[in-house]
């Protein structure tokens, strides 16, 4: 395993343990030449997934590249290491399993607006807002705004205030009887 920190190809295993939930084995290494120290993770594939972009353009399902953007959307959220490990899973283990061997780049992009969803709000806006590319703020609004009905459903508020369409003009004919 290549050293991120100095290129050097001649790091060492410290320590070997699985991670917390049992789906991989954590190593510690350190380079020798350098001294870095970084961690890497031994996991099961299931299968190989190719991802199908936007473009058209299909390349090899990269777990750590998944893993990267919901850490990104995560970033200072207080969400702990494990919960965002087990989305990822979660997530890679569903694609690995939905029997097709390609998988639209826009099915993750959604599978992770999911996860997200129930996990950090923040985070959730945060994604979804790169993720779906937005240009104006209006879409944004839109967004918050499901967010906002999302939480009204869960706790209604006692002094909601629920739109009323507004009244059309008063056309009732004068009274006769002045
Ligand atoms: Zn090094």
């Amino acid at each position: 395993m290549r050293c991120p920190y100095c290129g050097g190809l001649d790091t060492q295993v410290k320590d070997s343990r699985p991670s917390d939930d049992s789906s991989a084995i954590r190593r510690r290494r350190i380079c020798p030449d350098c001294g870095g120290r970084f961690t890497t993770f031994e996991r099961v594939q299931l299968r190989e997934l190719i991802v199908v972009k936007r473009s058209g353009r299909k390349v090899p399902f990269d777990r750590d590249k998944l893993q990267r953007s919901v850490e990104t959307a995560l970033r200072k959220r207080p969400v702990e290491q494990e919960r965002i490990e087990r989305l990822v899973s979660g997530i890679t283990r569903r694609l690995e399993s939905t029997g097709e061997a390609e998988v639209s780049s826009e099915a993750i992009g959604e599978a992770v607006m999911e996860g997200l969803k129930g996990l950090d709000d923040v985070a959730y806006v945060r994604f979804a807002s790169v993720y779906k590319n937005f240009r104006e703020a209006r879409d944004f609004e839109e967004l918050l705004g499901h967010l906002a009905a999302g939480a009204a459903q869960a706790t209604p508020p006692a002094d909601a205030v629920v739109p009323v369409e507004e009244a059309p003009p008063s056309r009732r004919p004068r009274s006769r009887a002045s």
